[in-house]
């Protein structure tokens, strides 16, 4: 008996899709993934892929809606169309819940005029995933639609770290507070540590470190975010592949009165074009390391920099949880950066965190989860791969069969 759940994330120019069969165990990877990129381009791209085969077509796609049909067309193709699996959720990776949302709830109109609502929050991001909510419920009318929030897990945070120090009036009427991003992937993570280090879930606190291209940084107590380094939006906090993290706001206010840019254009120079890239021409880590290797400066800094905001988050929130169990590095860089994690580590043995060497350099070739702190480390520190998508496909088919 197979339990076929789709899990979809849309993006504003692109569709990216999985198929996971939650029967099978499916941390072993998707049945199958697929790809809808450069829609409303000359050229477009799908692409999908199962465990043996491939099959791209490059024409040009007008709308995410024909993206999507013709990505089911070929998968039906291979033979593992939708009607082919019967699938039984669907759960779409939605960027901004508000205050609306604190858990995935299944979709309605209620729940999609909520998720409208939340536009100006997400400008980007939310209208694409509720055209992919429209689309995926024309092709599949009779499938149950779940919601999944990258915010609901920060819905618990205190006053104390999720409201800004800004006029109260001004921040309540256009809901300006700390909603926080990456969600999905902090609480899987999280939920695996407990088990890890073998400490009850309710007694853990502990720091969860997302590192990909976005990036961010979270404080949890026994299972409840406290405290999370992405704000209003996630350009906050720490640096990332091309976004600033943390900057003073009179940055905006100098370039708008001295370089006379418009909002427009800081907008894409703080998301687009800062962060890794903006201080040394590449966002990717494997790049970025090549040039720290050819004895770029620019490149060398770069990593200085991301470095000490790294341990300048892991340091208040150490503070902030007063007693700590374990720090864990997920995501792209997290998982596969030995340097990153090294050097954001480094000289910590006062606060009792000790990393092995060769258990950080993963000499033994461990796949999956493993701790990387040295047995007498009182603060243990981990590897978590993150898996969004099995966390999206568990929260659909769950609320699917409750319905
Ligand atoms: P994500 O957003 O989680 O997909 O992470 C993407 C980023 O992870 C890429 O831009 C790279 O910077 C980084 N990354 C992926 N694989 C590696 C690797 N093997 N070594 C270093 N960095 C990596």
């Amino acid at each position: 008996m197979t339990k076929y759940v789709l899990v979809l994330n849309s993006g504003s120019s692109s569709i990216k899709f999985q198929v996971l069969d939650l029967a099978e165990d499916p941390q072993e990877g998707p049945f199958l993934s697929g790809l809808v990129e450069q829609i409303g381009e000359s050229r477009g791209h799908i692409k999908i892929i199962t465990e043996n085969n491939t099959i791209e077509d490059r024409r040009p796609i007008l709308s995410h809606s024909v993206g999507l049909e013709r990505a089911f067309g070929m998968m039906s193709l291979l033979g593992v169309g939708p009607q082919d699996l019967d699938i039984c959720a669907v759960g779409h990776r939605v960027v901004q819940g508000g205050s609306l949302f604190n858990e995935p709830v299944l979709i309605d109109d209620d729940v999609k005029e909520k998720i409208g609502s939340l536009i100006p929050l997400a400008p980007l991001h939310n209208p694409a995933n509720l055209d992919g909510i429209e689309n995926a419920q024309s092709l599949l009318p009779d499938v149950p639609q779940v919601a999944v929030f990258d915010t609901a897990f920060f819905h618990s945070l205190p006053e104390a770290a999720s409201r800004y120090a800004l006029d109260r009036e001004v921040a309540d009427q256009y809901h300006i507070r700390r909603y926080g991003a990456h969600g999905t992937s902090h609480k899987y993570v999280s939920e695996l540590v407990p088990g890890l280090i073998g400490k009850d879930p309710a007694e853990v606190n502990q720091i969860t470190l997302h590192l990909g291209n976005g990036a961010s940084a979270s404080a949890i107590q026994g299972g409840k975010a406290i405290d999370t380094s992405m704000g209003l939006t996630p350009l906050a906090g720490l640096v990332m592949g091309t976004r600033t993290g943390d900057i003073d706001p009179s940055v905006i206010f100098h370039l708008t009165r001295e370089a006379h840019m418009t909002i427009d254009e800081i907008d894409t120079l703080f998301n687009r074009r800062s962060g890794l890239k903006g201080l040394c021409g590449v966002n990717d880590f494997r790049l970025l390391q090549e040039l720290i290797n050819e004895g770029e400066q620019d490149a060398q800094d770069a990593y200085d920099i991301y470095v000490h905001r790294l341990r300048q988050y892991v340091g208040s929130y150490m503070l902030e949880l007063g007693r700590l169990d374990a720090i864990t590095f997920t995501a792209g860089v997290g998982e596969n950066h030995v340097g990153i994690r090294r050097d954001s580590m480094a000289n910590l043995e006062n606060f009792g965190i000790r990393i092995d060497d060769a258990l950080n350099n993963n000499e033994a070739g461990v796949e999956g989860p493993r701790i990387i702190s040295t047995d007498d480390s009182a603060v243990k520190v981990l590897v978590v791969p993150t898996n969004e998508e099995l966390a999206i496909a568990r929260f659909a088919l769950a609320l699917s069969e409750q319905d």
